[in-house]
């Protein structure tokens, strides 16, 4: 395979950290290649309403932050690729990338900011729709497909709560279906959910199997435990499900070299983002199982070009 460069600086991922980490790594002379992956931009594409990233009093839409940081990135000769990492190798010195499965680069520095993806029931009739149709992890692409009709949400925290305002504001009536006695998500975004007269809340409620035709689904059959432990299987009629039950980080292509925890989000150095092996730093919500903000993870990606900037440096 070909090697089509040796760079000072290579970013993998295009969220708010990778973008912020460009920034702050063109700034600083590394000249930085940032590979965008498949998503580019990341989680906050899916995202309509961001509140609470500063600069921002009225608030802005996730595309429009993504392209902001984006095009910051670019002012200062990021050079930005849609294009995916398939294989990496961090045994030496000298790091090297595949790309697309066709050709390498080598760096000497790799900032990992590869983000967290949807994560998924695991039920079969959840894979059937979700090439069907029908079932979805984002309601800001999808719900508008559903216009006018009942749909599910399922999950109790701040994404579940965000997916059923949204769908709230197009869809007849949005039920969520939360698996324990309370929601995870923030009491602000809880009040908001609830004083929505269309949307209902099922706690203690799973599903149990999506049912529907070729053209989508129909039905859903879920199982409530009362407060006498019975359990109740009901049918809930529904035109989608939308799953919003947390993230899993994308860490798959690291995990010959760099230390994952149980969850597979990356291990860092306390109050760096170093980690285990020299020259690979780590930023965004591929380390973080605490704090996951757009505004952190951006924190995260200037950290990142700072610690590769002084490890260069010492070279
Ligand atoms: P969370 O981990 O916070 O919540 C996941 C939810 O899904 C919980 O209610 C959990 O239930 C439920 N769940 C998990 N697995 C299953 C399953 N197999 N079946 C049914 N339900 C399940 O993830 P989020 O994605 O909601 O949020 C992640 C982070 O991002 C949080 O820190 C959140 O605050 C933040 N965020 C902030 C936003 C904002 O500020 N605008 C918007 C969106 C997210 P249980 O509680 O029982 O484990």
């Amino acid at each position: 395979m070909t090697n089509k460069g040796h760079y000072k600086c290579v970013i993998i991922g295009s969220g708010p950290s990778g973008y912020t980490a460009s920034i702050y790594a063109s700034r600083a002379g590394l000249e930085p290649v940032l590979f965008t992956g498949l998503q580019q931009g990341g989680q906050l594409m899916d995202t309509n309403d961001v509140d609470n990233f500063p600069g921002y009093p009225e608030g802005v839409n996730g595309a429009q932050l993504m392209e902001d940081l984006k095009n910051q990135a670019l002012r200062f000769g990021s050079d930005i690729r849609a294009e995916m990492v398939t294989n990496v190798d961090f045994s030496g010195d000298i790091k090297v990338l595949t790309i697309d499965n066709k050709y390498k680069v080598t760096a000497q520095s790799v900032i990992i900011s590869t983000g967290a993806s949807a994560k998924w029931l695991g039920i079969d009739s959840e894979t059937e729709f979700r090439q069907k149709g029908g079932v979805s992890a984002c309601a800001t692409c999808d719900g508008f497909f559903f216009q006018g009709e009942t749909v599910i949400v399922v999950g109790g925290g701040d994404t579940a709560l965000e997916e059923a305002l949204f769908l709230s504001n197009i869809c007849k009536k949005v039920k969520m279906l939360v698996r324990g006695g309370k929601m995870r998500g923030s009491k602000i975004m809880q009040d908001k959910a609830l004083a929505k007269d269309n949307i209902s809340v099922l706690y203690n409620t799973n599903i149990c199997e999506i049912k529907g035709d070729d053209s989508g689904v129909t039905n859903v059959e879920v199982e409530t435990i009362y407060h006498t432990y019975q359990k109740i299987k009901h049918t809930i009629e529904s035109k989608a499900v939308f799953i919003a039950i947390g993230h899993k980080p994308n860490t798959d292509l690291f995990k010959d070299y760099i230390n994952l925890d149980e969850n597979g989000y990356v291990i860092r150095e306390a109050f760096s983002t170093k980690t285990n092996v020299e020259g690979v730093f780590v930023a965004g919500d591929v380390a973080d199982t605490v704090y996951r903000q757009a505004i952190t993870a951006s924190g995260s990606g200037c950290m990142s070009a700072l610690d590769a900037e002084r490890y260069l440096s010492e070279l």
